[in-house]
């Protein structure tokens, strides 16, 4: 089996571009929100416990209406609880098959939820993106469009940077220019290749 590397961190931090410089280097990358919308979509199991928990509203013509979801989940932790307890289990099963089929010594997953789902647990090392707040809210901004107001209810949302930091091997740094993220990187991946060794 190969060894599992998360990737991890807040809003805007610069996971998915890391997990990106990591895919350059070889190393293979499960997206678990992708995969999760994908599993959601097309997994007949998973749509018919959504509609069961959520109504049909929860489904429209094109797929999961996930605006009426996360307007249901946003302000209620009960029912995200439940929204979870549907995904995260079929997610869990989709990388262990996706895992095994892979050719490499490492493979990585990303997610945005790595720490809150608890699935960092299922990873031999985990890495989290840092950013400082207001970088994080700028670059955001410039991404999404969204005001400062949308971005900050969404950072109080998630778990705090020292909460993100207790649960992480490795930290890259992603306060500066892609170069140095790059550096940072190739870095972290000689980190993980000396911990693999005395795994
Ligand atoms: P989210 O969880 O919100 O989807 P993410 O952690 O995956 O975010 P990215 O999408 O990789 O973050 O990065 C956020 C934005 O910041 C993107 O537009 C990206 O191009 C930009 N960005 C990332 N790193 C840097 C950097 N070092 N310098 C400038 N811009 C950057």
């Amino acid at each position: 089996h190969p060894f599992v590397v998360g990737i991890t961190g807040g809003i805007g931090s610069g996971k998915s571009t890391a997990a990106k410089f990591f895919e350059e280097l070889g190393i293979p990358v499960y997206n678990s929100d992708t995969r999760a919308k994908l599993i959601q979509n097309e997994n007949s199991e998973v749509k018919a416990k959504i509609i069961a928990a959520f109504g049909e509203e929860a489904y429209d013509e094109n797929g999961l209406n996930k605006a009426y979801l996360s307007k249901q989940v946003f302000q209620d932790n009960e029912k995200l609880k439940v929204l979870n307890s549907i995904v995260h289990p079929a997610v869990f099963k989709d990388f262990e098959a996706w895992k095994i089929a892979q050719q490499t010594p490492i493979v990585m997953k990303e997610a945005a939820i790595l720490i809150e789902s608890g699935s960092y647990k299922d990873c031999d090392l985990v890495i989290s993106v840092m950013v400082d707040k207001e970088k994080r809210i700028a670059r955001t901004m410039e991404r999404d469009g969204l005001t400062r107001e949308d971005i900050l209810a969404r950072i109080n949302h998630q778990i705090t940077d020292e909460e993100r930091i207790a649960k992480s091997d490795v930290i890259i740094d992603n306060n500066s220019d892609l170069a140095h993220l790059k550096n940072e990187v190739e870095q972290a991946l000689m980190n993980i290749k000396k911990k693999m060794a005395s795994h």
